[in-house]
């Protein structure tokens, strides 16, 4: 018997709001334990929480860029289960009424294009962090982390494939970052995701019994757990056995999933509404104006990139792999109206700087303009590309235009027919054997002869010119 994989994916975003969701305190990440606490987030008895309204903006903003409709009434509910780092022993969420429903995400999975459908994007509160990294026994409590807003993505179980549920992932994250919700780190736990994985007949269409998989931190290891987890479900239902309800870890040490919990220690949260949160309207005057402020997201500026410049799908995609890239490079296109030789060298030259830099495209030191002014030196022929990528890290580094360490340099090509004719002479002088070859038919010499003719120029010399030359010199 065969199987098909069926997965749905939970996704927990922090919203990069300044302040918690239901009180003032910071959200910002390593300050001292309990430094960024009051009355409200540490659950104390008579305070009162009020809705962060960045927070739903963040919200709205999300959800109509993943094509959800958004609820005009919400409601908060009280999740009840009992944890040190959960100081009132209630999560407040939202449960029946979620502020985004119905969207989706398209993407392009090796080749074939693919929908996964968003059931849910809800509001809630992250709670805070158990500490046992101590040098005694003890155990600690920071809720700095408590009620910083979280939002829930929940999609349909519409992925099959360990390679879907990365693209999805990445989609998603990329719509996050782009639209400056959540800064998308999985490392640091901003960006947490949860894969739920069944297996059913091939052919069937009842969902099998689902396991739950937490504790992935990287996509590689969501990626490793997914596949790790198909193959042991398949084994369990191959050899006859069941498929136990349950929540499993992947532990990174044994490259496994290992039980967390299982379907009987499962809770009943007992969700009911929070009397200290009103219903939450929203209105449509509302919407229609976050709808306006909407960014082009990352996939349908990929997608015009290919159209509008004619880029390759690579360039496209790496242009695009954050807003400030893209907005660099339209700056310079704008500037010049040469896109792929922008995009080389921004991708060769200008990320390999920023990047040996530890810095991002937003604090490069050369701008557009000054980008396409070196750009246009090659291309009027004033220096060679060579030239060009040789006092790239100078204009990096400087003040200097690239028309001033051109000049200073003495860069300027070498078209002068009669200073190159020169040059063409004294190379194929000292090199008479591969001349032989030449003239023996190998004409795939000539590239060898370009290259030490450019080479005596120190990067100078017209490529175009040397070659006419050495073919003239060649054939004579
Ligand atoms: P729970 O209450 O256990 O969180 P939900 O019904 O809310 O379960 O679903 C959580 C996620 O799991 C959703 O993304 C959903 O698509 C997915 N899911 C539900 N049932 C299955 C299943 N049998 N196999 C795979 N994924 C599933
Ligand atoms: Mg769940
Ligand atoms: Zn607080």
């Amino acid at each position: 018997m065969t199987f098909e994989t069926v997965i749905g994916l939970e996704v927990h975003a922090q919203l990069r709001t300044n302040t918690k969701i239901f009180c003032g305190c910071r959200t910002e990440f390593g300050h001292p334990p309990n430094t960024h606490t009051c009355p409200v987030c540490l659950g104390l008895p008579g305070s009162l929480p009020v809705i962060n309204k960045r927070a739903v903006e963040m919200a709205i903003r999300t959800g109509l860029a993943l094509n959800c409709s958004i609820r005009s009434t919400n409601i908060f509910a009280r999740k009840h289960y009992f944890y040190p780092d959960l100081p009132k022993g209630y999560q407040i969420s939202q449960y029946e009424e979620p502020i985004c429903e119905w969207g989706w995400i398209d993407l392009n999975v090796n080749g074939s294009s693919k929908r996964v459908r968003i059931r849910r994007a809800h509001l809630e509160e992250d709670a805070g962090k158990n500490i046992h990294a101590g040098e005694d026994s003890h155990s600690y409590v920071d809720l700095n982390r408590a009620g910083t807003p979280l939002l829930e993505i929940v999609t349909e179980p519409d992925m099959h494939s360990a390679d879907e549920v990365v693209a999805y992932l990445k989609s998603l994250r990329d719509v996050l970052v782009y639209l400056d919700v959540c800064d998308g780190n999985m490392e640091q736990g901003s960006f947490r995701c949860e894969p739920n994985i069944s297996l059913r007949p091939t052919g069937s269409d009842t969902l099998g019994t689902k396991v739950e998989l937490k504790n992935i931190n990287s996509f590689k290891f969501v990626k490793d757990a997914t596949e790790y987890e198909i193959k042991r479900q398949t084994k369990v239902l191959t050899d006859g056995g069941k498929v136990c309800q349950e929540t499993r870890l992947w532990n990174i040490n044994l490259g496994q999933t290992v039980v967390m919990r299982s379907k009987e220690e499962a809770h009943d949260y007992r969700y009911f509404p929070d009397p200290d949160l009103l219903p939450l309207s929203i209105s449509d005057e509302w919407i229609d104006e976050l709808r306006g402020t909407l960014q082009e997201l990352p996939q349908v500026r990929q997608q015009r990139f290919l159209t509008e410049y004619s880029l390759p799908e690579y360039d496209a995609g790496v242009l695009t792999k954050s807003r400030e890239l893209a907005d660099y490079f339209e700056s310079c296109v704008q500037l010049f109206a040469e896109p792929k030789i922008i995009s080389n060298f921004i991708m060769g030259e200008l990320l390999r700087e920023l990047n040996q830099a530890g810095t991002v495209v937003e604090s490069s030191p050369v701008s557009p303009d000054r980008l396409v002014e070196l750009l246009q030196l090659v291309h009027d022929g004033t220096i060679s590309l060579k030239v060009a990528k040789d006092i790239f890290p100078e204009l990096y580094a400087g003040e200097k235009s690239a028309a001033q360490l051109v000049e200073e340099k003495g860069l300027q090509q070498v078209s002068d027919e009669g200073a190159l004719e020169k040059l063409v002479q004294e190379v194929l002088e000292k090199n008479s054997g591969q001349v032989e070859q030449f003239r023996g038919g190998k004409e795939t010499v000539l590239g060898f002869f370009v290259g030490q003719v450019m080479k005596a120029s120190s990067g100078k010399a017209n490529p175009k010119k040397v070659s006419d030359l050495l073919t003239r010199a060649l054939s004579s």
